[in-house]
């Protein structure tokens, strides 16, 4: 075989980029100078958002989301199977409970009536994820969560560009994360970020982010005082100039790439029309960022096998977390719990898409799922 393999996702770096990071290399501060204020600013310009917190990963903006939503023992917090483990570890970081509501078949975004049933007289918020770049169903969370007095957080590390009801992603619930990992929408190595409009969260969220102390070290330097208190118990969460000086460069490339993605989307979709692999469906009041291209297949472990044979490289996304071991041991869920999500899971394959790939891949992905499905299996 002689194609050239074909990742599922990867990063976009050009000279712009390289440029971007040799400056601030040059520059004064290497860490928590004006790089990092400027990338937040111009997510916030991006998004609609108001305010803007940059850490060193989308983990890290999880875990302080929590922490700055009061998150502690004896909390629940409703979150979906059908994603990245980070969603729900970050309610066992803060030693709250997540508790898994299922997922809608023909989007595998969480399902409202699942959310409903799952609450307690614990339960806190919930953190809904905009999986595969397409947004939740975020009106009807809001009524959920007005009903019952619970916080709405955002994972919308797939969602960076998607828009709901013509909204960017960023104001739909009260903290939206970002991450900035390489296959993510844009990168910064290693990065994530918190979006707020309420000035209190930012503020808890900004203390939470470097050791949950009043000032930083810019600021003292600029004022001159040595005086700072520890109010609360924060982490080393920060980003460094380095990476948000990749992020502002990259961010300015987002437009295009989310055209791409969707263009490269909608290829996929026509060649999949009345064929055995069927897409995911996007709501029509929604722009899907297309973070991930996931097909729902009868005989998917056939089609894996087979496209990475023929060098391309599809994935599976995701495990739903609570059939993960440490959640079966510790937290003793089970299968069953999430019959949504557990069907899917032996079904889905995410497909290779990324804004550098050309329609000729697509193709040549296409014909290698069609031919997979020809063939006799043995
Ligand atoms: C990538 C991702 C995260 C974690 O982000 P990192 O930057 O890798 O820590 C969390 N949730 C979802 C849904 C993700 O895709």
């Amino acid at each position: 075989m002689s194609d050239t393999f074909i990742p599922y996702g990867r990063q976009i770096i050009d000279e712009d980029d390289i440029a971007a990071v040799t400056a601030v290399l040059r520059s004064d501060w290497l860490t928590t100078g004006p790089a990092v204020g400027q990338f937040e600013q111009a997510v916030c310009g991006y998004t609609g958002a108001t305010h803007a917190i940059a850490v060193s990963n989308g983990t890290a903006a999880l875990h302080i989301s929590m922490l700055a939503l009061g998150i502690g023992p004896g909390d629940e917090v409703i979150v979906p199977p059908m994603t990245f483990a980070a969603t729900a570890n970050c309610v066992l970081y803060c030693g709250g409970k997540p508790v898994f509501a299922d997922v809608l078949a023909e989007s595998l975004l969480i399902d409202p009536a699942a959310v409903e049933a799952a609450i307690t007289p614990r339960t806190k918020g919930i953190i809904a994820v905009d999986y595969a770049g397409q947004p939740c169903n975020w009106d009807a969370l809001h009524t959920i969560a007005k009903k019952h007095g619970l916080f709405l957080v955002a994972d919308a590390c797939h969602a960076l560009g998607a828009e709901y009801h013509g909204r960017k992603v960023g104001t739909l619930a009260d903290i939206t994360v970002f991450s900035f990992h390489p296959v993510k929408h844009i990168t910064t190595g290693e990065g994530g970020m918190c979006v707020t409009n309420s000035p209190e969260l930012a503020q808890k969220l900004r203390m939470l982010r470097s050791h949950g102390i009043t000032t930083d070290a810019r600021q003292r330097e600029t004022t001159g005082a040595w005086f700072y208190e520890m109010t609360e118990l924060g982490y080393n969460y920060r980003i460094t100039d380095i990476q948000c000086a990749l992020g502002l460069s990259q961010l300015t490339k987002l437009p295009q790439w989310i055209q791409k993605r969707n263009e490269l989307a909608q290829a996929y979709d026509a060649s999949f029309l009345h064929s055995a692999v069927r897409p995911l469906q996007t709501a029509p009041n929604c722009l899907n960022a297309y973070h991930l291209y996931v097909v729902r297949a009868k005989e998917r472990d056939t089609l894996f096998a087979k496209l990475r044979a023929a060098n391309i490289g599809a994935n599976v996304h995701y495990v739903p977390v609570h059939l993960h071991p440490y959640y079966k041991n510790n937290l003793g869920t089970h299968p069953g719990m999430c019959p949504v999500a557990e069907q899917a899971y032996e079904e889905i394959i995410t497909l290779p898409l990324w804004p550098g790939m050309d329609s000729s891949s697509v193709q040549r992905i296409v014909t290698a799922c069609q031919n997979a499905a020809d063939e006799p299996n043995r």
